[in-house]
């Protein structure tokens, strides 16, 4: 049985963000996942915001690792061809109270060196002038952004399954268990794995999985956000990511520009018992269409794409649980609840830097690059890019999805293997049709490649 020195259990975006700064020192690295594709929990079902951190709490482990993690995607993400788009971010007071809120907020951002403007009335609305009747001001956060969240967590994992990683789906850890310097880590399929340090990334799982090894330090308190998706017709509406000021009642709905070209209206934030129950409800929709008619009347004369929800991994506690047991070989990764997405490369630099320390690995040295297509509503698609390869007919119409899109996926040294996994890697099927047209084609050509078993 291989002995690795990491086992990472988990491939969300934080798992496959810590693979890949671990293989730039010579280490032996395993990703065990539970889910047959990489990015199937948490980080599949998020806003896709690119977080300064300017509103986490102060003096916070979460406030270091977003900002850290921020800093580090606006160098890195161009070099794995992930897309970038800085809006910035609208914080709306509609009455004197809340304009009172944001001037303190602005303060206290100003003071901790982050980059924020005051609206006023008139400045506010030439910014945003579908923006709904009889907000007093703003305060914008330039640097806030969107991202493409499925891209980031396979360019990281394929950056680092090109320089050694290995990634074993399907794998869902249920017993761990201290030998002498080691740790053996079982399956659900009965395989055993060996190594000399765990790193506990298991998201909605991270309890169950500390568990599993003896410790008891937190819970997770899965907390459900439902989001609302709209035709790309209602791009022009908006131009920076608006949000209500955040009250006792919570941060409230925010409209996203997504990175695809979409509209987004989200998250709720919910807590429920069952970290499956990504079930969309009546009283969400309303909640979202409320709020997103106070900010965009316009909006809701665009046809509606989809519904669907995503699940945070809160836990009983505010703060991230980062617990280093560097003694015992056990790090726990665990409750980066919704700023995971932002603080995920923060967070691989910190973990990696005590891994290399504690497995006295060399320094870090230069690794082979990858990098993945760009999915972005501002790219030239392939079918009119003229420099492309002859790509053949066009398999999904409603984003326009070329055959040769999908057969590069297909044959990527780490292929989807579910439907799922093909979309958010082509965004075939993710158009207004959803997948109705060409899904039993996308179906076709994934089994011809030998995947769709899920
Ligand atoms: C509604 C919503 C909105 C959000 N908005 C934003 C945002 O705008 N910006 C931002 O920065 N963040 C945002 N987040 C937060 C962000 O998505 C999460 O913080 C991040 O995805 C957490 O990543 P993770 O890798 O810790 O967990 P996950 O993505 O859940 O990954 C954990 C992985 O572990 C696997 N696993 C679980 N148990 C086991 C086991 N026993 N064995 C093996 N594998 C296991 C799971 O299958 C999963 O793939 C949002 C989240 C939600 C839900």
């Amino acid at each position: 049985m291989k002995i690795f020195e990491v086992l990472i259990i988990g491939a969300g975006v934080v798992g496959a963000a810590l693979a890949r700064d671990l293989v730039r020192h010579p280490l032996s690295v395993a990703l065990l996942e539970a889910g047959p594709e990489p990015g199937e929990g948490a980080s599949k079902g998020n806003s896709a915001l690119m977080c300064t951190g300017w509103d986490t709490p102060r003096g916070s482990l979460e406030r270091e690792m977003v900002r850290r993690g921020y800093e580090r995607y606006l160098n890195e993400a161009p070099l794995l061809g992930l897309p970038i788009r800085r809006t910035g971010s609208t914080m709306i007071a509609w009455n004197e109270e809340q304009a009172e809120t944001l001037k303190a907020e602005r303060e206290a951002a100003r003071e901790d060196a982050f980059a924020v403007e005051w609206l006023d009335r008139a400045a506010l609305y030439q910014r945003e002038p579908k923006l709904g009747s009889g907000a007093l001001a703003a305060l914008f956060i330039p640097g806030e952004s969107v991202v493409d969240p499925f891209s980031t967590v396979h360019a990281y994992l394929l950056e680092a399954f090109v320089n050694g990683a290995v990634f074993l789906p399907g794998r869902r850890v249920v017993r761990c268990a201290r030998r002498g310097n080691l740790w053996e880590v079982e399956a659900e399929t009965g395989e055993l794995f060996r190594a000399r340090f765990v790193v506990n990334c298991a998201g909605l799982g991270g309890d169950r999985v500390d568990a599993a090894a003896g410790f008891h330090d937190f819970v997770i308190k899965p907390r459900k956000g439902q989001f609302v998706l709209f035709d790309k017709l209602a791009a022009p509406l908006v131009n920076s990511i608006l949000a209500p000021t955040p009250g006792p009642a919570g941060r409230g709905v925010l409209v996203v520009p997504t990175i695809f070209g979409n509209v987004m209206l989200g998250p709720t934030a919910e807590e429920v018992d069952d970290p499956e129950d990504r079930a969309v409800t009546r009283a969400g929709l309303d909640f979202l269409l409320s709020g997103g008619r106070r900010l965009l009347p316009d909006l809701e004369k665009f046809p509606l794409v989809t519904t669907h929800a995503g699940m945070r991994p809160a836990s009983d506690k505010s703060e991230y649980r980062f617990i280093p047991r560097t003694e015992q070989g056990w790090i726990s990764v665990g409750g980066i609840r919704s700023t995971g997405l932002s603080s995920a490369l923060g967070l691989a630099e910190h973990v990696t830097s005590i891994l290399a320390k504690s497995l006295e690995a060399g320094p870090a040295r230069d690794i082979r690059r990858v990098r993945v297509p760009d999915l972005s509503a501002g790219r030239v698609p392939a079918w009119e890019d003229p420099s492309g390869p002859e790509d053949g007919e066009i398999v999904c119409h409603c984003e326009k999805i070329t055959l040769g899109e999908i057969r590069r996926a297909l044959a990527s040294p780490l292929p989807p293997v579910t439907l799922g996994g093909l979309r958010r890697r082509t965004r075939a099927g993710y158009g207004r049709c959803q997948g109705f047209f060409c899904g039993a084609r996308l179906a076709e050509l994934l089994r011809e490649q030998g995947g769709g078993k899920n």
